[in-house]
């Protein structure tokens, strides 16, 4: 018995070390992904009800790893949170948005918005948000308007540099939205401090959609909040016809999901904006 406990002993050791050489390992390739830009871009298009027509698209990152093949955003974006890297990440993805926007030839009368999700360690970088302001400004006019996603939760823990942040770079012309809303605690009191143009409501609340009785009373109250604060709504995640017309019907003003478009590449974007969405 005593034996068995020793080799439950090493092997609980080795699936440790393993662990730990794979987090390493992870570390290292994505030290190197961001040192030869081994990262690529798709754009997630949203369809505006109030205006009938495609308003914006969010930027998300891809990674695809030579042995691992793609590790979700969800996976690096932490790491790349906690040992520093999310500065030239950001700055990368705003850049080459930007880059690949100009090149096929889309611009603000084609897309009035880009968003842009913004680590709150990014925010509060004042040197970093001061060389995305500047890559900003250094694109010619007729780009359409960037706007930076803070999670809900993000925005909360900090509430106090949250704001003066947002404050300072929304002086110097940023826009603001709060992505994943409704999965922190934010009182009405304290969003209303904030400097924002958008909310968007987190999936989460979406999916079960119309048929869950709790979820449909939710997105109502958040509509109806947003609108007495006069913002926009998004609505992510939105997959189903059904799921639409019930956004629509209560007041919801934008759409973003696989039911209306994926996530995709620049060059399949103008495509997608070639057409429109009959609701
Ligand atoms: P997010 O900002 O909440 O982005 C929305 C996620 O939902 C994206 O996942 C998108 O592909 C996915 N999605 C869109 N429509 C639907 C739908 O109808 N159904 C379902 N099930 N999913 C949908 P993705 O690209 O894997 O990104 C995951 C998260 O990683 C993002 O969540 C964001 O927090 C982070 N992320 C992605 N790109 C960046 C980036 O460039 N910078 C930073 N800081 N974070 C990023
Ligand atoms: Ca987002
Ligand atoms: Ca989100
Ligand atoms: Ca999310």
């Amino acid at each position: 018995a005593k034996h068995q406990g020793r080799n439950r002993h090493y092997l609980f050791h080795d699936q440790l070390k393993q662990n730990l050489i794979d987090r390493l390992s992870l570390l290292e390739d994505l030290r190197e992904a961001c040192n030869t830009r081994a990262f690529s871009l798709v754009y997630q298009p949203q369809w505006s009800l109030t205006q009938q027509c495609w308003i914006g698209a969010e930027v998300l990152i891809r990674w695809q790893h030579p042995k691992r093949g793609a590790v979700p955003p969800d996976q690096f974006i932490p790491l790349a949170e906690r040992e520093g890297l999310i500065h030239p990440i950001t700055e990368f993805v705003l850049e080459r948005a930007l880059k690949e926007l100009t090149t096929a030839g889309i611009g603000r009368q084609q897309l009035a918005t880009l968003s842009l999700n913004l680590s709150h360690t990014v925010l509060i970088n004042e040197a970093v948000m001061n060389r995305l302001q500047g890559r900003v400004h250094s694109h010619r006019d007729g780009q359409p308007d960037i706007i930076m996603e803070i999670t809900e939760t993000a925005a909360m823990e900090n509430l106090e540099a949250t704001l003066s942040a947002m404050e300072y770079w929304r002086a110097q012309g940023m826009r603001f939205s709060i992505d994943d809303f409704g999965t922190g605690y934010s009182s009405l009191a304290r969003l209303k401090q904030l400097p924002l143009a958008e909310l968007k409501i987190d999936r989460s609340f979406i999916q079960d959609l119309p048929e869950d009785v709790n979820d449909a009373v939710i997105t109502q109250a958040i509509l109806a909040m947003a609108k007495t604060l006069s913002l926009d709504v998004v609505a992510e995640g939105v997959e189903t016809p059904e799921q639409a017309q019930f956004l629509k019907d209560n007041g919801c003003s934008v759409l973003q999901g696989y039911w209306l478009a994926r996530p995709v590449p620049i060059g399949e974007l103008t495509h997608i904006l070639a057409h429109t969405i009959d609701l």
